[in-house]
């Protein structure tokens, strides 16, 4: 059993709007967000990706200093970086995408170190599903788990090649509205069957500040969102989700639905940090005691005795 974690993702300048403000150009990408929660973790995390020339050396020697491991990171000096802008609504539970400037994503030949081929876990960020079928395919011996997020931009005009991969991978984690989208099942319950029968052992539905639930077989595990006083800026919860949850998961010599519902929690104690600064900051800045309080006050949220007579 190894403890290397292989991540592909986009590395990514976004623009965001919240009814709190206004950014700028700033650090995004969901290998980026994965990248900076896995690394509050024991783990050796590689991340795959590609950025233009455009791209911040500062943005590279802090994920270095993380101990991210880039040598799957490609730079093209020609090339611009992925570029991503959102406006959020006044519930911001849901978002409108203004603008995707795919760049450099387009020149994308992903190529697996040889130090990652054989990872115990592979997560496979929200991507172009070719390329993540592609970094699938150069690993050299079948990792432990595969785990797989998507979004709307992919569903729409990749849905084939998605279901090659849904098919291929042992978790898939994707918020309510692109399950429903996936599907046609209004009912989550209903939704998550119906990807199990595609292949995935476990589905992860995130319900954004409502939760998110766990499905494998019959078992259902959910966990609340955190009620938080200041919410700014949602953008990277999902990743910071999946990336605290698969890199808890690299950590266990077992990997069940037990240590997922552990898992869970932790992704979700992760992406409230992330939702409460703009961007990368509040992960950036997080401590490990910080991370173990906030999972106590998960538990303390949810645990409660009854006795019916
Ligand atoms: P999340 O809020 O967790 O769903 O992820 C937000 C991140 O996803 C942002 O930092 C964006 O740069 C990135 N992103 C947005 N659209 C895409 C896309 N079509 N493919 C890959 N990454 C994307």
């Amino acid at each position: 059993m190894n403890n290397k974690l292989l991540v592909l993702g986009t590395m990514a300048y976004d623009a965001i709007e919240t009814p709190f403000g206004k950014t700028g150009r700033i650090l995004g990408g969901c290998a980026t967000y994965i990248g900076l929660a896995a690394s509050h973790f024991k783990t050796q995390c590689g991340l795959i990706s590609i950025i233009g020339g455009d791209f911040e050396s500062k943005y590279l020697d802090l994920l270095k200093e993380k101990k991210l491991d880039l040598k799957g990171v490609v730079q093209l000096k020609e090339e611009k970086t992925f570029f991503w802008s959102g406006k959020y609504h006044n519930d911001l539970n849901t978002r409108t995408t203004l603008e995707t400037q795919l760049n450099v994503l387009t020149k994308f030949n992903p190529e697996v170190p040889s130090k990652f081929k054989d990872a115990r876990v592979v997560l496979l960020g929200n991507l172009d599903p070719n390329i993540q079928l592609e970094v699938l395919n150069q690993m050299t011996t079948r990792p432990d788990l595969v785990i797989m997020d998507t979004m709307n931009f992919w569903i729409e005009s990749y849905r084939e090649k998605l279901d090659q991969l849904i098919a291929r991978v042992d978790v898939i984690s994707i918020n309510d509205e692109e399950a429903r989208q996936l599907t046609q099942k209004y009912s989550l319950v209903e939704a998550a069957q119906e990807l199990m029968a595609q292949g995935p052992r476990y589905v992860i539905i995130k319900k954004g500040e409502h939760g998110a639930l766990l499905f494998h077989g019959n078992d259902i595990f959910c966990t609340p969102g955190l009620p938080l006083e200041e919410v700014f800026d949602p953008t990277g919860a999902g990743d910071s989700f999946i990336g605290g949850f698969t890199a808890f998961l690299v950590q266990q010599e077992k990997i069940s639905f037990e240590e997922m519902k552990t898992a869970i929690i932790i992704g979700s104690a992760m992406a409230s940090f992330t939702v409460q600064e703009f961007g990368t900051k509040a992960l950036e800045n997080l401590s490990y005691g910080e991370l173990v309080k906030r999972v106590q006050s998960f538990k303390s949220l949810t645990e409660f005795e009854i006795e019916l007579i």
